[in-house]
């Protein structure tokens, strides 16, 4: 992962957490993030986990 971005406006190699551009003075928006945060993906994986082992818990106590 890179840690520089290309400012939209003059094309420039600026830092990624910057709010506004060094060279062309442009305001910039914040850096947005791709999908869901990793832990929000691990949490639903776990309950699908557990959820799962309940259902075969449950039906193999309850048969049909
Ligand atoms: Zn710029």
């Amino acid at each position: 992962m890179t840690n520089t971005r290309i400012c939209q406006e003059c094309k420039t190699e600026i830092p990624r957490d910057a709010r506004k551009c060094m060279h062309c003075d442009a305001k910039l928006e914040k850096f947005k993030e791709g999908g869901l945060p990793g832990w929000v993906l691990a949490i639903l994986l776990l309950c699908l986990i557990v959820g799962y082992f309940i259902w075969v818990f449950e039906s193999s106590y309850f048969p049909g």
